[in-house]
């Protein structure tokens, strides 16, 4: 089969990869339906994160299951599925605890744009929609394998709750649904910040009060402005670089809550301003796993739309132009059908 292999910056190829088998009695082997370009394959295709040898790319999927190994139960051929981009056993205490993407045997599902996706741990990891949807959902249910659960995780973390002030910080696809998130929540007043003229729409669409363009300590002190000088009770952190750590843990007000999500570059907090700041701090790689089945079944009630992220839809054989279309923001997300 031919899938994407990132060779270094801005070199995307789709070439011949082999064949995904199942490797062990715990394995399925999906025909994927569609997947997607994330924020974060930005980081090693503009070579912040180094690319030591051809990888192949791609961690958001949905499909219907081929096959399966001897060990698995619950996964069956036939059925349409949605998985993590951390494959979880669903059964050790974190994911227990409802931490699955620190499952004590995650393994990082990373080559999904392709045709066929081995996925390990697959009773755990993979959920199964009632029926196989029609092909309107498919971009709705794939939103939900990584950039929805992310989004839906940065506003529990950052403990959302009905008649809260949000702020949301980052506009990308994350951020976007962090701000969709909030208004599911019920958030009373949820702020976006935004400097993009389309984002902003979608964002307003999704459920933004408020939209604030400037950033840094200039969007801090606009963001006390408008919230009294206290600041908000919840803030999502959906970029993860110094400037917009920052910008979060300044616009929470005492007491209340910030939840990051942004893969962080260079972030190194202070001691002592955190110790002043007062702020709740939860975030990490989100657990996915968790809230597949109640957001599958927002989806499949038509509650919520997260699939109006992808805004680029392409052939998977086209992968290195969503990659460009990403990069030079001209698409907030690319779908890709192969
Ligand atoms: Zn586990």
């Amino acid at each position: 089969m031919k899938g994407t292999v990132l060779y270094g910056p801005r070199d995307v190829r789709f070439e011949e990869r082999d064949t995904p088998k199942i490797t062990k009695p715990t394995d399925a082997i999906i025909r994927i339906s569609a997947t997607c370009v994330c924020g974060s394959d930005l980081w090693p295709y503009r070579g912040i994160n180094p690319v030591p040898q051809p990888t192949p790319m791609g961690h958001e999927y949905c499909g219907i299951v081929e096959a399966v190994g001897s060990a698995v139960t619950s996964t069956k051929p036939g059925q349409f599925v949605i998985g993590s981009f951390f494959a979880s056993d669903n059964t050790c205490p974190n994911c227990r605890a409802g931490y699955q993407s620190g499952c004590q045997h995650a393994e990082f599902v990373g080559t999904a744009q392709a045709p066929r996706l081995r996925v390990p741990l697959a009773d755990g990891t993979l959920v199964a929609t009632p029926d196989v949807p029609s092909k309107d959902q498919i971009p709705n249910l794939l939103a939900l394998s990584d950039v929805m659960g992310t989004g839906w995780f940065a506003a529990e973390a950052a403990n959302v709750k009905p008649g809260k002030t949000v702020v949301v910080v980052g506009d990308g696809a994350v951020g976007l649904l962090g701000v969709l998130s909030a208004k599911q929540m019920g958030a009373a007043r949820i702020i976006a910040m935004s400097r993009h003229e389309s984002r902003q729409k979608l964002a307003r669409e999704f459920g933004a009060t408020d939209i604030v363009s400037e950033r840094g300590d200039e969007g801090v002190a606009r963001l006390k402005e408008l919230t009294h000088g206290v600041g908000a009770d919840s803030v999502l952190e959906c970029v993860g670089t110094q400037d917009s750590m920052m910008q979060a843990i300044r616009s929470t007000r005492k007491g209340g809550y910030v939840g990051y999500v942004g893969v962080p570059h260079g972030v190194a907090l202070k001691g002592e301003e955190l110790f002043y700041a007062h702020v709740h701090l939860h975030g990490g790689p989100a657990p996915v796993r968790r809230f597949l089945p109640q957001l599958i079944e927002l989806v499949l009630n038509g509650k919520i739309n997260p699939g109006k992220v992808f805004d680029l839809t392409l052939p998977l054989e086209k992968v290195a132009e969503g990659y460009r279309a990403m990069d030079e923001r001209r698409a907030i997300k690319t779908l890709l059908r192969p």
